[in-house]
């Protein structure tokens, strides 16, 4: 599905949120890394795409009315097998319903578990001013605590983009701390500016998140990802 179909069905149902398998389907077609992420409604069907997907695979919940899916115990990572996908699709229906008993679920989608690598978000926001504007940050806590993120407005330069990066205060973890690896900051650079573009050609965005970002020494992978876009 093109991401015109994937607003013109949202908007049908009138809703402004894409949801994750829908926002990863427009950022990979948008030339960013993602990984590739697929709609099961039950537990057979999560058990097939897994299969063909290869193991180990995660399983999130699909709904508009949950924002955050772990806080409902709605993702089961590193499942090994069929037999752990089907139990987890169980599992993670029964929490989702039991944590937002009037929520509406889509279903459940299932990826590849990627390796692990340092959590980065990319983000975009509308501001009412200076219009979509761009976010970097590391993950987790550095974020949420420390609001240790870069702002820049789009459109961005690759000069942009970079810089992005190398203004964030903890930058010294994307250089490698004790043994570990730097980051690709040229992957991450890549990941921003395609958003950058992709949401410059596409006005009806007014907020895009991937956080995390997986940042390797070579590549960097979405795996989570959000999209709101504008009403009418
Ligand atoms: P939410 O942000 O809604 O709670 P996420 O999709 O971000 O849910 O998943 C929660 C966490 O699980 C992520 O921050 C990441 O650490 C991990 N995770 C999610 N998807 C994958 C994946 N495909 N491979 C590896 N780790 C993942
Ligand atoms: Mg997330």
């Amino acid at each position: 599905m093109s991401f015109e179909s994937v607003v013109a069905s949202a908007r049908s149902e009138g809703r402004t949120l894409l949801n994750e398998v829908e926002a990863k389907q427009t950022v990979i077609e948008a030339g960013v890394p993602a990984t590739e992420t697929r709609l099961a409604t039950s537990a057979d069907e999560a058990r097939k795409h897994a299969d063909e997907l290869g193991y180990p695979v995660v399983l999130k919940i699909v709904s508009n009315d949950i924002a955050h899916k772990s806080d409902v115990g709605g993702v089961k990572l590193n499942l090994e097998n069929g037999d752990q996908v089907a139990a987890a699709y169980d599992e993670i229906m029964a929490n989702a319903r039991k944590a937002e008993p009037n929520a509406s679920i889509q279903g459940i989608s299932v990826q590849k578990m990627a390796k692990p690598g340092t959590e980065v978000i990319v983000g975009m926001t509308t501001d009412p001013q200076f219009g979509p504007v761009m976010m970097f940050g590391l993950g987790g806590v550095m974020v949420e605590v420390m609001k240790d993120v870069a702002f820049r407005v789009v459109p961005l330069s690759d000069r942009d983009a970079r810089q992005m990066i190398t203004d964030i205060k903890g930058k010294a973890i994307l250089d490698g701390v004790r043994g570990q690896p730097p980051a690709d900051v040229s992957a991450l650079a890549n990941t921003i500016l395609k958003v950058s573009e992709f949401v410059a050609a596409h006005p009806e965005v007014k907020e895009l998140d991937l956080n995390p970002v997986l940042a390797y020494e070579d590549g960097a992978v979405a795996v989570d990802a959000r999209i709101v876009i504008g009403e009418n």
